[in-house]
């Protein structure tokens, strides 16, 4: 009570020095009882600001006090997704300058609602006001004179993305006491940011992680105050397939609540998209440390660190502490929720404020290096505190009233610089080569193609087809070949999406992939010119995704699919189920075609015809019928039963997996600890599929703490939203050892593991595979990144490939892995840990004879390296690399009666790297050749001996 009291004090003093500092005197009347319950949720005065310090009482709409009952953010509780949006609606009903709009649908099927909020002028003419900011967006159509013009009658649109990240819970609250403040406020400040601008709140931008993670709260963390006996304080699922990664699929595309940003990016065109995270104690306004992504308009740079310090100077001298900007990530990679913006002309930001990740008040104890004054953190945060759900909403509203309220004063300039990036875009486009990029659909799989094409159209870049063969100074292309013409408004997009990422070397560690442009990750080739002339090539604009039908030609009753790398090969040996396939081992020539090894035939059978056209149709893959089956060795291809594992204790690298099996229509099965655990894998399962995860071994193999058990993930009446995509009775306690057992079990009776990423780690450090030794100098994929500008020394010198296309070289390219891809190619690669070439055995006791067995590399299928001596980078950056060349990238290595395939990279980032996935298709698909094949001669017996004898 004392506390409280001198935090009135406090907060009163401070009111009146901001009032006099900011010249905003206070017409709002304040709603009874909300200063008093603010500052009561509020734990140290410091952390408040007058804005934000009491609700304006306002006639006829509803305050967040009056519906809820309570103040946002009072410690304890958690407004969930339908009550958000039953306030959002009460809202626009009641207040002629809010509307609210649904944006999309959740994969779950909750709405996706977002709000407008303007002065009543700015909502009636919103219609006007959009179609202003898409012309402003195409220059080509609106000359500078006119453009100015508009410019003066229009307004910058300001989005602000909440929840998206389910278990950071503070902004949510933070945007809904926003929206009504901007709605009823007098202050002069709103009243100016009402008249400039139009404000777009998604306050519940992730609603199915929202309602998971707030039944989660009042199930497992409600009444909990210690950090250091707190239960896990997130559900384990997010999303349908995904968890932190929501954010992180802007060029791709694949989530509903992503979908549903880049909607309403295309239709209102805003100046700013502003996504609300939480990870930084108290607060962190991005802009990024550098290397800066070469692909964004400079312009872009200086109006993001321009807001930062607006926010950062305006919170400081309301003297709350810890504000900061700069030191977080390096904004290199715009591939994140706002990027949208970024990579569109507009500008994409965010914050990191401190959450708790509960409803509950906790205490904080900073490290020195965060409470350190510096440049970028002129007033750091103290070393200790108790921080409230309040304190974290105080924050993340106050600086969005930073970040409008600069909007507001800049309103014009702002405009201008969004006409002005675009023109630049464009103009580059025709000033300066490259003038196109020109994608050849005869690539060996036209699907791969077009779906490359379609992620271009779905970033709204134009793409159109060529009405005839164009000669330029590159080649020759034919009729048909996709070209981006580049003089548009995307331009530096579409460049940014299509040529090879240089990070540089001598820069610190980046925060997340260095490397994600379309071509290196479809293994598609997409070739520029500086061919001026390509302007006045015949073109047909390309409405949408282009859909490749496959023909079926010939006279017979065997059909023959010849493999050029086509990666729906898998999809139709699932959708061919019925049929028997046989797959060439070696080349074949039928009617003068060459067949090469990979090739399948399918036997005639009855209904076999009708398939095959509704494969080739559905899938754009080519058949030839003939009247008998080749002559050439094969093996059949019988249809596997895929087992998917998803440890509770990490589901996200795995969802996309799970993810792109969907996309394909293929079935598998969902296989938790517990089914693990439960053993008899091999009666249900011919190949068991582990991706990556960002887990220690150790956690790999005990999951989730056990103290924390039971822990249920089941649909009650509680926790409605519990239960998908998969439940479970407790998901604590892993396979644990007992389950490594049963996963030993299923290889040794004739099962395929297929181990990704780190997942490998199970495999060859867990004991399943003997003989591979890790190697000093890898780093788990956990321990890097992390976005701070200053890399330890360790992670300096390690070897480190963050998110890069890099080359290898199958050593086996007779190996069924290797079918579809060249001797010679690369993969996507982030950090792992290293492993050595396979020994016979490894030194099991230190003396001076003990020593590692022979060298036997006949289990590398694909090393790291070019053997030929290409350069080891595709695109992006690598460090250390010469302790990466010739390692197992892919091994396949008997055990027991099966087998073990460990990949020492993640073919299924993010559904990005498509190029790679055959790799894995031809895992499966080949699972019976693989678990049968004799067992290849020794390729080494290197006796070298390893030895460190001090
Ligand atoms: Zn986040």
């Amino acid at each position: 009570m004392i506390r409280w009291l001198v935090g009135i004090a406090a907060l009163l003093s401070t009111l009146a020095a901001a009032a006099l500092s900011t010249d905003t005197t206070a017409p709002d009347t304040p709603e009874p009882g909300s200063i008093e319950a603010i500052a009561k949720a509020t734990g140290d005065p410091r952390f408040l600001s007058p804005w934000v310090s009491y609700l304006p009482q306002a006639h006829g709409v509803p305050s967040p006090l009056a519906f809820f009952g309570r103040i946002p953010g009072t410690p304890g509780e958690f407004v969930d997704t339908a009550k958000a949006h039953a306030y959002c609606r009460a809202l626009a009903a009641a207040s002629p300058r809010v509307r609210v709009f649904s944006i999309g649908r959740s994969e779950e099927g909750r709405d996706i609602l977002m709000l407008t909020v303007a002065d009543e002028a700015g909502i009636r003419d919103l219609d006007r006001l959009k179609a202003a900011t898409a012309s402003l967006a195409d220059p080509r159509t609106l000359s500078a004179a006119p453009a100015e013009a508009l410019i003066a009658t229009s307004r910058p649109i300001y989005y602000f993305n909440a929840g998206l990240h389910a278990d950071e819970t503070g902004s949510a609250e933070a945007v809904l006491e926003l929206a009504y403040r901007l709605a009823v406020s007098d202050q002069p400040n709103i009243r100016h940011i009402r008249k400039q601008l139009i404000v777009l709140i998604n306050p519940v931008s992730n609603p199915d992680g929202r309602d998971k993670m707030v039944e989660w709260f009042y199930r497992y963390l409600k009444g909990k105050t210690n950090r250091a006996t707190l239960p896990r304080q997130s559900p384990p699922y997010w999303s349908k397939y995904a968890f932190v990664d929501i954010n992180r699929d802007t060029h791709q595309q694949t989530h509903e609540t992503t979908k549903a940003v880049h909607r309403m990016f295309h239709e209102w065109h805003p100046t700013v998209v502003h996504d609300l995270h939480e990870g930084s104690p108290l607060m962190m306004t991005w802009n990024g440390t550098g290397p800066y992504n070469p692909n964004i308009d400079p312009i872009t740079y200086t109006e993001f660190l321009e807001l930062s310090f607006h926010e950062v100077q305006t919170m400081t001298a309301f003297g709350m502490p810890g504000v900061s900007t700069w030191n977080f990530g390096e904004a290199f990679s715009h591939l994140y929720l706002d990027s949208v913006a970024m990579n569109h002309n507009s500008i994409g930001r965010g914050y990191e404020t401190l959450g708790n990740g509960t409803a509950e008040t906790l205490h904080y104890s900073l490290r020195p290096s965060q409470t350190s004054m510096e440049w970028y953190r002129p007033t750091p945060p103290p070393a200790e505190f108790d921080w409230s759900e309040r304190d974290n909403l105080n924050y993340t509203e106050t600086g969005a009233l930073a970040a409008l309220d600069f909007a507001a004063r800049n309103s014009k300039e702002m405009l201008r610089n969004f006409y002005k990036k675009g023109w630049d875009s464009w103009r580059k486009g025709l000033d300066e080569p490259p003038y196109a990029y020109l994608i050849p659909e005869d690539q060996g799989d036209r699907k791969r193609v077009a779906d490359m094409v379609g992620r271009l159209l779905e970033q709204r870049i134009e793409v159109a087809r060529a009405q005839n063969s164009i000669t330029l100074k590159e080649g020759n292309f034919p009729a048909g070949t996709y070209v981006i013409r580049l003089d548009q408004p995307y331009r530096n997009y579409a460049v940014d999406l299509l040529s090879p990422q240089v990070f540089p070397k001598d820069k610190g560690e980046p925060y997340d992939d260095v490397s994600w442009e379309f071509p290196a990750n479809f293994h598609l080739a997409a070739i520029p010119t500086a061919d001026a002339s390509i302007r006045s090539a015949a073109l047909t604009p390309l409405k949408e995704t282009p859909r490749p039908a496959g023909a079926v030609s010939g006279e017979g009753p065997v059909f023959l699919l010849k493999d050029t790398g086509q990666e729906s090969l898998f999809a139709a040996r699932y959708r061919l189920a019925a049929f028997d396939v046989e797959i060439a081992e070696h080349p074949f020539k039928v009617g003068g075609v060459d067949f090469p090894a990979g090739s399948w035939f399918l036997p005639a059978r009855d209904g076999l015809a009708g398939a095959i056209h509704s494969v080739a149709t559905e899938l754009g893959l080519d058949f030839v019928s003939t009247s008998a089956s080749p002559v050439v060795s094969h093996h059949a291809a019988s249809v596997p039963r895929i087992g998917v594992w998803v440890p509770w204790a990490d589901t996200d690298s795995i969802g996309w997996i799970r993810y792109i099996l969907d996309q394909h229509r293929v079935p598998y099965t969902y296989v938790r600890d517990e089914d693990i655990r439960a053993g008899n894998l091999r009666d249900h399962l011919d190949v068991l599929l582990y991706g990556h995860v960002d887990l220690e071994l150790a956690e790999q193999i005990e999951g989730l703490p056990k103290r924390w058990s039971p822990m249920p993930f089941k649909k009650t009446p509680q926790t409605p939203s519990f239960g998908t995509p998969a439940e479970s009775d407790d998901i604590t306690g892993g396979i644990g050892y007992a389950g490594l057992v049963e996963i030993q079990r299923f290889v040794d009776n004739s099962g395929l593991l297929v181990t990704l990423g780190s997942g490998s780690m199970l495999a060859l450090n867990g004991g399943i595979v003997r003989g591979v030794r890790s190697v000093a100098g890898g780093v788990p994929r956990s321990i890097a990144g992390g976005g701070s500008a200053s890399a330890t020394a360790a992670q300096n010198s390690a070897t480190r490939t963050p998110g890069a296309h890099v080359r290898v070289t199958f050593a086996r390219p007779d190996h069924p892995i290797a079918y579809g891809y060249p001797a010679h190619t690369y993969v996507f690669r982030q950090n792992y840990p290293l492993y050595s070439a396979p020994r016979a055995w490894l030194r099991m006791a230190y003396c001076t004879t003990c020593l590692d067995g022979p060298e036997d590399r006949s289990g590398i299928v694909l090393e790291w390296g070019d053997s030929a001596g290409a350069p080891f980078v595709i695109s992006g950056q690598a460090w250390g690399e010469e302790n990466l060349l010739r390692r197992p990238a892919i091994l396949d290595m008997p055990v027991g009666r099966g087998h073990v395939v460990s990949f020492n990279f993640n073919p299924f980032h993010r559904d990005m790297n498509r190029g790679d996935h055959r790799l894995v298709w031809n895992a499966i698909l080949n699972w019976q050749a693989i678990l049968s094949a004799p067992a290849p001669s020794p390729i080494s017996t290197s006796s070298e001996l390893d030895q460190s004898d001090p």
